[in-house]
């Protein structure tokens, strides 16, 4: 169909949604301002944005009501909702810890044994708690669920941790990650072929901007005598690029370094003679 369009729910507000209007503009997607509205659409991708509570996202995947939707592991696990993973998005990240009182002595997870425990997240609690054989009491709650040990409603907490400092002001302390979390593409498991190459376009999009945000374009220059030595540390896409400079013997060398071995190989360049590195950002990158 023509005016077919790809369905996508984000968060309308709160910790997911700039990241995720950020991807989407990262992507070329052009999307008016529409926040206060529950949907809007792209003037230039067939896709159509619907803003939502973050809780909400999985049942609407689900429900068709979404085709796709960016939201939280946590959010998907606890919810169990019948939805795809499709693609992990590099922001919204988080764990999902046990934190107990700042001073209680926590030697691992017996110490949960009958005790208490404040949540947002009962089930992905629960399925924990099973796998260590502990029987302990949950406590759900929605909301400021660190405050629970301080007002005497609960020994220990499970919640969302980023830095720590939320905990820290509440006197807890972190002792147990049950789940490392961030942001993720979900998709209803059956969508129609034309949502799916319209998801796929999207796809391309998306892991050619991650692709660029884990990489860095590298210029510098080296003696003529020391290339060989230089280009056997540059993994680079295919070979490096090598063009001659101005002056005599000597040539600069572009290539394509990953964010996880960079400050390594940049070491060893410069210690095998490389001078005036550059390393630039990129934009996109298609392989
Ligand atoms: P909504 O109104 O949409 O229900 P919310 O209050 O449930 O919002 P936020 O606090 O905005 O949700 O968190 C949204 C998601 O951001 C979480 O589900 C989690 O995936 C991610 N996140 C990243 N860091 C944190 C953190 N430190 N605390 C809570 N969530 C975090
Ligand atoms: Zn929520």
């Amino acid at each position: 169909m023509q005016n077919e369009k790809l369905k996508l729910a984000i968060q309308k507000s709160g910790r997911l949604h700039d990241d995720s209007m950020k991807l989407l503009k990262e992507c070329g997607i052009d999307i008016t301002n529409g926040v206060n509205k529950l949907k809007t659409e792209a003037s230039n991708f067939p896709i159509e944005v619907f803003f939502l509570r973050d809780d909400d996202i999985p049942q609407y995947v689900e429900d068709t009501v979404a085709d796709i939707g960016f939201v939280g592991e946590n959010v998907v696990f606890e919810k169990n909702k019948k939805v795809s993973v499709v693609e992990k998005l590099g922001f919204g990240k988080c764990r999902l810890s046990i934190a107990v009182k700042k001073g209680d002595v926590y030697a691992g997870p017996e110490y949960l044994q009958g005790k208490k425990i404040a949540t947002s997240y009962p089930v992905l609690l629960q399925k924990y708690l099973q796998q260590k054989n502990i029987q302990a009491e949950i406590h759900e709650i929605s909301g400021s669920v660190e405050i629970a040990p301080g007002i005497g409603l609960a020994d220990a907490i499970c919640d969302l941790v980023s830095s720590g400092s939320t905990l820290f002001m509440n006197g807890l302390a972190e002792s147990e990650v049950i789940l490392n979390s961030q942001a993720v593409l979900i998709q209803n498991e059956q969508l129609p072929i034309t949502r799916q190459q319209l998801l796929n376009k999207l796809m391309f999009r998306i892991q050619a901007v991650k692709k660029a945000k884990n990489n860095k374009y590298v210029l510098l220059n080296a003696p003529n005598h020391k290339l060989t030595e230089i280009i056997a540390l540059l993994p680079g896409m295919k070979s490096p690029t090598v063009l001659p400079l101005a002056e005599e013997g000597w040539s600069s060398v572009h290539s394509v370094l990953s964010e996880n071995q960079f400050w390594d190989i940049i070491e060893q360049l410069k210690n095998a003679g490389a001078q005036g590195i550059l390393v630039v950002p990129i934009e996109k990158m298609i392989i």
